[in-house]
């Protein structure tokens, strides 16, 4: 079993944006510029936020924290995001989810200027990315992406299964694993909470690459998987000792598979440094330099 590292491969990455971004600057440009806002608290989301803002650091972008209490309505949130939207000064913005309960998140997606769209959450983005458009693809789908591609594992052709379909994660890998894109081509099933079981184990037992996004520790048992295959473990899970773990039975599936993610350190490290490259692209597309 080796582990795709999620740390190293992002790390990668990001040295390589900073030194394209350096160069940008020493011509004489500004640097890239990302606003994150942040309404009410939410411990998880104050810990991806704080992801984002050091990796833009590394990435020798600027960065913006714009906080917002949790009884903000949602038309003054709507009235904040079309301000900046107007904004030259930002390249990419991102509504940290989830917004507070009284908010429609749809509204708030919706309302970013898809040029500024770094999640790749808006319909336009997720329509043009579905298409096999140039687009700013769903920042954890487009991280493992990136992650399968740095470790240079075969997808083209592979059986996939992708347990879980948020529009954030199962959703949107499913579409880009079976695209013809440069990380895709492959035969993708979509597993759902309405998938049967049997079903869904006749699947994944013979999947090549195994997604799994549901949201339940351990939920992936070693006998659900063939030896050999490749494990993408997207969940984030928070258990009561505290402890961070993902989908999968790590100690128990890892033995069977050839590659897998940590979690931490896996897909998590991915979906910021995926950002990073999105926002990268939002001032390239700015500045005409693509
Ligand atoms: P979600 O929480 O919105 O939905 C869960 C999905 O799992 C649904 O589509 C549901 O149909 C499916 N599901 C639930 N029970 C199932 C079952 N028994 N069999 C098959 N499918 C089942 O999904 P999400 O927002 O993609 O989050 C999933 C996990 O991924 C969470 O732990 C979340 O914290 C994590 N996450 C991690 C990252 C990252 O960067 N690593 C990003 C987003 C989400």
């Amino acid at each position: 079993m080796k582990l795709l590292d999620g740390k190293i491969c992002a790390e990668s990455l990001v040295a390589g944006i900073a030194k394209r971004v350096a160069g940008y600057v020493d011509s004489g440009l500004r640097k890239p510029h990302m606003t994150v806002i942040l309404v009410g608290e939410h411990a998880p989301s104050e810990s991806y936020v704080k992801s984002k803002i050091t990796s833009c650091d590394s990435a020798g972008f600027e960065s913006a924290l714009l906080r917002f209490p949790e009884n903000i309505s949602e038309s003054d949130l709507l009235a904040k995001i079309a301000e900046i939207n107007a904004d030259h000064a930002t390249d990419g913005l991102i509504v940290q989810l989830p917004v507070p309960k009284h908010i429609n998140p749809q509204n708030i997606i919706n309302a970013i200027d898809p040029l500024k769209d770094i999640d790749g959450f808006h319909p336009t983005n997720f329509g043009r990315m579905t298409l096999g458009q140039k687009a700013f693809r769903p920042a954890t789908a487009y991280g493992i992406c990136k992650l399968l591609q740095f470790y240079e594992i075969p997808v083209k052709g592979k059986h996939c299964v992708v347990i879980g379909r948020s529009n954030i994660v199962g959703k949107p890998i499913s579409i880009m694993l079976s695209n013809d894109f440069e990380v895709g081509n492959a035969t993708v099933t979509l597993a759902h909470i309405e998938t049967p079981r049997d079903l869904l184990l006749d699947e994944t037992r013979r999947a090549d690459i195994v997604v799994v996004a549901v949201g339940i520790p351990g939920f992936v048992k070693e006998d659900m998987v063939k030896d050999g295959v490749v494990m993408i473990d997207v969940g984030i899970n928070r258990l009561e000792n505290g402890k961070l773990v993902g989908d999968v039975d790590f100690e128990r599936v890892s033995t069977k598979c050839s590659w897998i993610t940590p979690v931490p350190g896996g897909v998590g490290r991915m979906t910021v440094a995926a950002l990073m490259i999105n926002t990268l692209m939002a001032y390239q597309n700015n500045f005409d330099l693509v």
